[in-house]
């Protein structure tokens, strides 16, 4: 009867251990099969993410081809007879711009970049459109505008300062110091410089 019951129980034991064995081995491949699907899910994802890159690539291209476009467009646009031309020269030296506004030669009227630049090969096209044409250059020296003004026997007179830090006599003017402000006259008895034709007008204006 001992040996029946012993028996038994070893079976039962077993057959535990077996139920145990394979419940351990499914609930491995579940994970396993779930940490497939994970992998999957993010191979997905990044194939999304791929696309997404892809899309703005592209569209980064048609921008970009848009642009060009309009690019040559513009300088299609033909020239007005109202156009106005601006030369801006940089002096490097003395790092001034000088500006110069004159009106469209009228053999240019009608005419688009290409054409217009060709006339001025030594300048370059800072912007073009139908009513104005800014065109540039860089100049390695002075601007030469370079003015000080100087009360002489009560008016004030202008001296331009030449590339070697000379002065030389450049106007005299009827404006009488008398009725200037005492910030103005200290100013004038140091020396007022003044840069450029456009400034030097400017001073003068004000003091008359
Ligand atoms: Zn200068």
């Amino acid at each position: 009867m001992n040996k029946w019951i012993i028996t038994l129980l070893a079976v039962l034991v077993i057959l535990v251990a077996v139920f145990m064995g394979v419940q351990m081995v499914s609930k491995q491949r579940t994970q396993i099969s779930q940490n497939e699907a994970q992998v999957q899910n993010q191979a997905e994802l990044s194939d999304k993410v791929t696309d997404e890159c892809v899309e703005e690539w592209k569209e980064m291209e048609e921008d970009q081809k848009t642009a060009a476009l309009e690019a040559n467009a513009e300088e299609q646009i033909k020239l007005s007879p109202n156009c106005s031309f601006l030369f801006q020269k940089h002096y490097t030296k003395c790092n001034h711009t000088t500006k110069e506004y004159t009106n469209i030669p009228t053999t240019l009227v009608n005419q688009n970049q290409e054409e217009v630049a060709k006339h001025y090969p030594e300048w370059k096209i800072e912007k073009w459109s139908a009513n104005e044409v800014i065109f540039s250059q860089e100049l390695a020296g002075e601007c030469g505008e370079h003015y000080r003004l100087k009360e002489i026997d009560g008016k004030i007179v202008i001296y331009q300062i030449n590339s070697n830090g000379q002065e030389e006599e450049y106007e005299k003017t009827e404006i009488a110091t008398d009725y200037l402000t005492e910030t103005d006259k200290i100013h004038l008895a140091n020396g007022w410089e003044v840069n450029g034709k456009q400034e030097l007008n400017q001073a003068i204006e004000d003091f008359e």
